[in-house]
């Protein structure tokens, strides 16, 4: 398995054309192995930060560096394949079943078959979806939980050293993402993956982040290990607590 590398959100501005700006002058590290959870509240900006790390955005000022190169520089797909993305309603893909789901970046990537099912197997058994009996299903006969342990074992099928989590759990009900949250964590103190997760539950946040940052209307207005976070005296960082 491979561990994280480095991501530095340097001094990035970003804007749509036309519009006022959606970041400012954020700067933010994430230490290889390390979670970063960015919480605030609706259009802050923290899904805008995802998409400049694994550019589907680039800045309009500024620079994010990943294992030190500029987004900018990297090919863009070879830097799509360090990242595995985790989003809210996951995405699977209705007609493959749940094998096929976890295994697609696999087969696009040309992995012989062999290889391939072994990785589904050892990934489903890590998010405790047994093969035997989870393999064939189709995304629709599995519950919210378990949809979502599929959207995180594709994510990490290629053992990409990145992991984007973007409101992961937000669907769920609050025990099955306590348990779901719970088992990443678990997960995560295993692979060592370089994580920025997207949360606007402070709880879980505090639960998951190394490092928890508090964005607001744009500009990153607190960021630090969590205790720091939860004895702030900003009276906005006070107000979202
Ligand atoms: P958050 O993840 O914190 O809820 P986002 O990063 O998704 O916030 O959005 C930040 C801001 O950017 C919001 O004001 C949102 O309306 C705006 N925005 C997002 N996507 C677009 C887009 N494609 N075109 C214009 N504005 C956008």
């Amino acid at each position: 398995m491979t561990g994280g590398g480095a991501i530095r959100v340097e001094r990035v501005s970003f804007g749509y054309p036309g519009r006022a700006r959606v970041l400012d002058e954020v700067t933010v590290d994430v230490a290889p192995g390390t979670i970063l959870a960015l919480v605030g509240p609706s259009g802050a900006g923290k899904s805008t930060i995802l998409k400049l790390i694994n550019r589907m955005l680039v800045p309009t000022a500024g620079r994010v560096l990943v294992e030190g190169r500029d987004t900018r520089d990297w090919p863009e797909l070879r830097l799509r394949r360090q990242i595995g993305y985790v989003i809210q309603d996951v995405g699977l893909f209705p007609h493959l079943s749940v094998a096929a789901n976890v295994g697609l970046v696999p087969t696009l990537e040309g992995w012989p078959r062999e290889r391939t099912g072994t990785r589904v197997r050892e990934l489903m058994a890590l998010v405790g979806l047994p093969f035997d009996e989870f393999a064939e299903r189709a995304p629709d006969e599995l519950s919210g939980g378990q949809r979502q342990r599929v959207g995180v074992a594709r994510a990490l099928a290629a053992d990409p050293p990145f992991l984007l989590m973007d409101e992961p759990f937000g669907a769920l009900d609050p025990a099955t993402r306590a348990d779901l949250r719970r088992e990443f964590a678990e997960i995560q103190a295993t692979l060592r993956k370089t994580v920025v997760i997207v949360t606007h539950d402070m709880a879980e946040a505090f639960a998951l982040g190394t490092t928890v940052g508090v964005l607001h209307g744009g500009s990153l207005i607190a960021c630090g290990p969590p205790a720091a976070i939860r004895a702030s005296d900003d009276p906005r960082v006070r107000k979202f607590l």
